[in-house]
């Protein structure tokens, strides 16, 4: 079982979870780092003393500096400093970064041989291919996103049997079952209220337009070197199946259970052990399971997806950036909710990628992508 661990994007919603996973099992968190949150890092640093604290946003060095200067904690800020933490020897590296940003530290994590507990998909999205590279050749991968952890569960004992396919679940979202035009007036506060799961507020968004969804096929097809139509996305309002694998033999193996996003950080902290549910415990009693074809017609975000992933190249960089600026014009209550599927998919359609896949192509197409978003946003 992982002793210790380097802990990236400690402040977010799967940051602060990680940590209530640690202190249950005595694991320690050696480095925490945080994007911009420096009064929680603070807190978060005086609680569980790790030797070091980094800050993504190099501006903020001082402030985090004089919050801990009557402590021995170490404190860095910037993405090198980032890196450097994530390439630090320790058992486990949990990247809960969100966003782009993200996919510096799982390769610098893996480059120096660490295994990575990964939440960021935002790294596979974009860098999959660079990312499974490096974790062929040195780190160890485990999946914390919880349908990805479900898969993984599921392959455990596969041996050499072959899979049918990969079954995908969502929840739908809150505009499950909505039409193109009942989607053309719904509101930020709605968009923002996840039906089944409690989460940061990027990735609430891209479970409202299922470009979370989208990611995840991606995520998927990475991970288990699956082909994209082999992953297959069925929509289970209740959040109790996390996913299945169908093999050849025609049987489904699937995990159940609650909707906590700690089961499958503590799963990945303990592989291959299991231990006792830090959260409530479940019972299937007297629950309804229901399985659905989400809309693709509806839901444009997973649709575009598709088109990147069997685009190849750069095209799911290119899907990732789109998806991040459309996003954050959402947030700034510049375009419509419906106008995010849109401008994702009109990126995917007509914003030049590459077929060669490296960092420099990949962060172009970044850039690509939201240079594209925004000129077309109105
Ligand atoms: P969040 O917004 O709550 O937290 C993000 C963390 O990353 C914070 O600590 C923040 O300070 C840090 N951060 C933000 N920008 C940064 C930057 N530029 N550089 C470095 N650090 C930065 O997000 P979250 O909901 O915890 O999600 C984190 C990741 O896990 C995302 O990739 C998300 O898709 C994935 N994930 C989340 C959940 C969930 O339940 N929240 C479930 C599955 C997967
Ligand atoms: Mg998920």
């Amino acid at each position: 079982m992982t002793k210790d661990i380097v802990l990236l994007g400690s402040t977010g919603s799967i940051g602060v979870q990680t940590l209530e996973v640690c202190e249950l099992h005595g694991i320690r968190p050696l480095v925490l780092t945080a994007g911009k949150n420096t009064a929680l890092l603070e807190r978060q640093a005086r609680k569980y003393r790790p030797d070091a604290v980094c800050v993504a946003e190099e501006s903020l060095y001082n402030d985090i500096k004089t919050r801990l200067s009557d402590t021995d904690i170490k404190v860095s800020a910037g993405r090198a400093a980032l890196c450097e933490a994530a390439a630090r020897k320790c058992d486990t590296v949990v990247n809960a970064i969100v966003g782009v940003a993200g996919l510096y530290p799982t390769i610098a994590a893996l480059s120096a041989g660490n295994t990575l507990a990964l939440a960021n998909k935002e790294s596979l999205v974009a860098g999959g291919e660079l990312v499974m590279g490096l974790s062929r050749e040195s780190g160890r991968l485990i999946p914390i996103d919880s349908e990805h952890s479900a898969i993984f569960q599921c392959l455990q004992g596969r041996a050499d049997n072959k899979i049918n396919k990969i079954l995908l679940t969502a929840s739908g979202g809150p505009f499950y079952g909505y039409s193109y035009d009942m989607l053309k007036k719904v509101t930020a506060e709605q968009a923002l209220k996840h039906p089944t799961w409690n989460m940061g507020r990027k990735i609430t968004l891209d479970s409202a337009t299922l470009m979370n969804k989208g990611f995840e096929l991606i995520e998927a097809v990475w991970l288990f070197d699956t082909p994209w139509d082999k992953v297959e996305i069925i929509v289970h309002r209740q959040s109790i199946l996390h996913s299945a694998v169908e093999f050849e033999d025609g049987s489904i193996i699937a995990q159940l259970g609650a909707a906590d996003m700690r089961v499958p950080i503590q799963y990945a902290l303990t592989y291959p052990k299991r231990y006792k549910t830090p959260g409530e415990s479940f019972s299937l009693l007297n629950r309804q399971l229901t399985f659905e074809r989400p809309d693709e017609s509806v839901f444009l975000c997973l649709a575009a997806a598709k088109k990147a992933i069997s685009r190849g190249g750069t095209a799911c960089a290119l899907l990732n950036g789109a998806a991040e600026a459309a996003g954050e014009l959402f947030f700034e209550g510049k375009i419509p909710f419906y106008r995010i599927g849109e401008l994702v998919m009109e990126t995917i359609d007509n914003a030049g990628f590459s077929d060669t896949v490296d960092l420099d192509t990949i962060e172009l197409a970044d850039r690509t992508a939201r240079e594209y978003v925004r000129l077309n946003a109105v």
